[in-house]
């Protein structure tokens, strides 16, 4: 799904709440020339049974945020807590009752020609609608990139950089016109990375496994949730290793996991069916799962979320090592 932003949209820019269609750059912002922004992704579930919207993981995201932003030199003044209450903040002014991504970016603002950067920093906080991302219901059909992903030496995958993302861009816009529904990225050594916008899995038997965070990867968050509930709830084995493109043809199921995507079945990749070419049983058992985790319906993992109207635990709980925090 593409997100078209409401021009009345309430959006936090330059320290202001204002609309959207106020909050305006400069043709010769830095960032826009060189790439040189840091972004974030956060989602929030509307749950109609317990009519509260729940922001998923998002002292995490704002503090994998302030980090990657660090890669950078990209200072954010505010703390992770404050930039928990702006985001709330955000949904309450726009008085969201339906799915929410969030979208943070900070970048370098300098308005002038010349590719060394500067300590002008600047950064906005929008919150808008949005639904299912890739639309997966029935499963993907995935096909492997002839783009590589690119290197950490190059522009780290890890860091969520706005640069980084023209590597996404091409290799979906080159998925879509061959009909596939995601790219599938390999790294330089011909391992498996991850998707364009997402990390993936594969089963394989009986044992889940994904590529380590040193394989040219984000170290995603819905990645560390999908772990968690497969270890914790199914009582299954998860390995990070490097993975082989021919273990995407033999392995019994495929899927990808990130903020935008959620966690999404891939039944076929470049024209081979994965396993029977159906979704599979863990997959539908994690798809249940992270449902029900990322709606308040799972107390274990209530930890996780931050409800918008009724403040379910605080943002600061998990700073202050009240609740446990674990990002992969
Ligand atoms: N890989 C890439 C390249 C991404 O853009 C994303 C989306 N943020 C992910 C993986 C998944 O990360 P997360 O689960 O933290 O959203």
């Amino acid at each position: 799904m593409k997100a078209e932003a409401d021009p009345n949209l309430i959006v936090y820019f330059n320290g202001r709440y204002m609309p959207l269609a106020e909050a305006r750059i400069g043709i010769l912002t830095h960032a826009l020339h060189y790439g040189t922004g840091v972004f974030e992704g956060i989602r929030a579930h509307w749950d109609e049974r317990a009519q509260e919207l729940f922001v998923l993981r998002p002292q995490e995201h704002f503090e994998r945020w302030k980090r990657n932003c660090g890669i950078l030199r990209i200072e954010v003044p505010l703390s992770c807590q404050e930039l928990c209450e702006v985001a709330l903040e955000l949904m309450r002014r726009n008085s969201f009752r339906t799915n929410i991504y969030i979208r943070p970016i900070a970048y370098k603002c300098a308005e002038r020609i010349g590719v060394a950067p500067d300590e002008q920093d600047a950064f906005a906080i929008v919150a808008l609608p949005f639904g299912e991302y890739l639309h997966a219901e029935k499963g993907l059909h995935a096909g492997v990139s002839s783009w590589r992903r690119v290197e950490d030496n190059a522009i780290p995958a890890r860091g969520k950089i706005c640069g980084a993302y023209t590597n996404s861009a091409l290799a979906s816009d080159e998925a879509r016109r061959r009909g596939f529904d995601e790219a599938i990225l390999l790294d330089e050594n011909g391992h498996v990375a991850e998707g364009a916008t997402c990390n993936i899995f594969m089963a394989r038997h009986g044992k889940l496994i994904t590529p380590p965070v040193t394989d040219n990867v984000l170290e995603g968050i819905t990645r560390d949730c999908v772990m968690t509930l497969a270890a914790g709830e199914l009582g299954l084995e998860i390995v990070e290793r490097s993975m082989d493109r021919s273990e995407l043809y033999v392995c019994d199921e495929l899927f990808f996991t990130g903020t935008a995507v959620g966690l999404a079945p891939v039944v076929r990749v470049d024209h081979r069916p994965v396993g029977d070419g159906a979704i599979g049983p863990l997959t539908r058992r994690l798809l249940q799962l992270y449902f029900d985790a990322t709606r308040g319906r799972l107390p274990a993992y209530r930890r996780w979320l931050l409800g918008v109207y009724q403040g379910l635990p605080t943002c600061g709980q998990e700073a202050a090592g009240l609740v446990e925090t674990s990002v992969a």
